[in-house]
């Protein structure tokens, strides 16, 4: 069961891109860091860990590239986004199995889902490269006329975690490189290789050095020094809210701008009217993709009363189904979850609702060859209260939470009822239903009759304690930039009338 991806081989022990070029780091407070198989438990890679020196070096890397490069055409830029998507796509069998090895998600994931996302997403932002839009350049005052730059908002650092890596470093660094800016980005030091492989790939596609920076380190050691780095303009941060409070309080003191992507408790809301089936395949796709461990993932099923029963033992029993192995086997469907700590978290959150409700399936951890890694089987909890930790609190791990309710107005204030809104669905054949929902449901993506599915054209982002900002889509894009009103005078009149607002001219007496 021991899966070491020779693709870890490539970086030595340079665990950070600055300027173009892989290099060492110095270790910081943090010294050495591990990236663990889970699957195993593992060291796959030993490297040292970027601290504030190292920091130091990316922004200016970052800092020296930015003129030339916000300088660039947006078709120059596109141009080099168009070849980077050309070599991630040439590269896709490795860095799958690169976010396979690091993250033990299963490897038909990484292939079908991780790896052709972040090339799609490649594709749009080397589209949206040219896309610049604002309002119309016009005579709004009849002596003036008024355009709309939007300009690049300089250094830009960004945070990701480890759930996604590779897709989180192109929800990142896109954006911020098409409109201009330059970028200096920490993966989670539990997952840095494809984030690595993604920044030599941009260097590879001719990027000029300096454009896409990678620091790995810890978060206190690391982050908070490029958050609060005086050269930074704007920091782009997905992970947990307790760590986005932070973020968001450090950069209050540079005045930054912020785009925080946090965590999610997304309900799963069932009507009487629903394709049972469907929503029984819904359910259970979305709560154990990635083993759970996704932001928008299905984590409370609310089910109207007449469809309860069957739903829970449906999902229960294609849950009893669900194959966890190797994850590099194209059959495993369901891989460890990242660390043996985060699952041992996991199954704390499990063993506590047994005191409140009923494990209909799971609850444990595989034994026999599985034992090793860091597995947990799905889960599913009934008769949860409203207000439990298990139905209140991310859980980040394949456990799903099933509640009935009644009318359809209190299954929408019950999905509602949590401080996340990140994500929701609602299955219905009722068209009716769904606008209800899709207007009620306080969340930044609604999904009818279908649940998790993404595209690059479409933003995504949080309300409520899951942040604000957005990825992907021009909203993202609009976000990496600066708008700049120009507004000139076409009178060339040296005493202008609206200066009798402010002073008499005596001149005129
Ligand atoms: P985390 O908040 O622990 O860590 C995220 C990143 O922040 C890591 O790179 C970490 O090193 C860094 N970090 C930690 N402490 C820091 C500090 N004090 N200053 C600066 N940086 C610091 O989250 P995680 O465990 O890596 O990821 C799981 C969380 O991410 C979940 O809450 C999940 O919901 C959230 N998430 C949200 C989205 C979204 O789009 N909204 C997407 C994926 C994951």
């Amino acid at each position: 069961m021991h899966h070491v991806s020779d693709v870890a081989e490539r970086f030595g022990t340079a665990a950070h891109h600055i300027g173009g070029r892989a290099v060492e780091g110095s270790g910081g407070a943090t010294g050495t860091h591990f990236v663990v198989d889970p699957a195993s438990g593992q060291a796959v890679w030993t490297y040292r860990t970027a601290g504030p020196a190292d920091v130091d070096a990316a922004v200016a890397a970052a800092r020296a590239a930015l003129p030339e490069w916000a300088a660039a055409s947006p078709g120059e830029r596109s141009q080099a986004l168009h070849r980077l998507a050309g070599v991630l796509d040439g590269m896709a069998e490795d860095l799958a199995r690169a976010e396979t090895a690091q993250c033990g998600k299963p490897i038909r994931l990484s292939r079908e889902f991780d790896v052709p996302g972040t090339v799609d997403n490649t594709a749009f932002f080397a589209g949206a490269a040219r896309q610049l839009q604002g309002v119309a350049a016009a005579e709004y005052s009849p002596d003036h006329t008024s355009y709309i730059r939007r300009e690049p908002v300089g250094v830009v650092g960004s945070i990701a975690p480890w759930n996604y890596p590779l897709q989180m470093a192109a929800w990142k660094i896109l954006p911020a490189v098409a409109a201009g800016n330059t970028i200096v980005l920490k993966p989670s030091e539990l997952t840095p290789l494809t984030s690595l492989m993604f920044a030599q790939a941009a260097t590879e596609a001719g990027l000029p050095d300096g454009v896409v920076n990678i620091v790995t380190g810890t978060g206190p050691d690391a982050g908070e020094h490029l958050v609060a780095h005086p050269d930074v303009a704007m920091t782009s941060f997905t992970g947990s809210t307790a760590v986005g409070r932070r973020i968001a309080a450090l950069a209050a003191g540079g005045v930054k701008r912020v785009h925080l992507e946090l965590g999610g408790k997304a309900p799963f809301v069932v009507f009487d009217d629903a394709d049972l089936e469907a929503a029984v395949h819904g359910a259970v796709a979305a709560s154990l993709i990635n083993g759970g461990q996704d932001c928008t993932a299905a984590t409370r099923a609310y089910v109207q009363r007449p469809l309860y029963d069957a739903f829970v033992a449906g999902v229960a029993d294609l849950m009893r189904d669900v194959r966890l192995g190797d994850p590099s086997d194209p059959d495993t469907d369901l891989g460890p979850l990242i660390t043996h700590a985060h699952r041992d978290r996991v199954a704390a959150v499990v063993e506590r609702a047994r005191g409140y409700a009923t494990v209909v399936t799971g609850g444990a951890a595989p034994g026999g060859e599985l034992a090793a890694g860091a597995y947990y089987f799905p889960t599913l909890l009934a008769g949860a209260p409203q207000h439990s930790e298990a139905v209140q609190q991310e859980i980040f791990g394949p456990v799903l939470a099933v509640l009935p309710f009644d009318g359809d107005d209190e299954g929408l204030a019950l999905a509602g009822d949590t401080p996340y809104g990140l994500a929701a669905s609602a299955w219905t054949r009722d068209v009716y239903r769904a606008g209800l929902a899709s207007r009620t449901l306080a969340a930044g993506c609604v999904w009818i009759n279908d649940h998790i599915p993404i595209v690059s054209e479409m933003p995504h982002g949080g309300a409520k304690a899951s942040g604000y900002g957005k990825d992907m889509s021009l909203y993202s894009f609009e976000e990496y930039t600066q708008v700049k009103h120009v507004m000139s005078d076409n009178t060339a009149v040296a005493r202008k009338d609206w200066h009798r607002t402010v002073f008499t001219d005596r001149s005129h007496r």
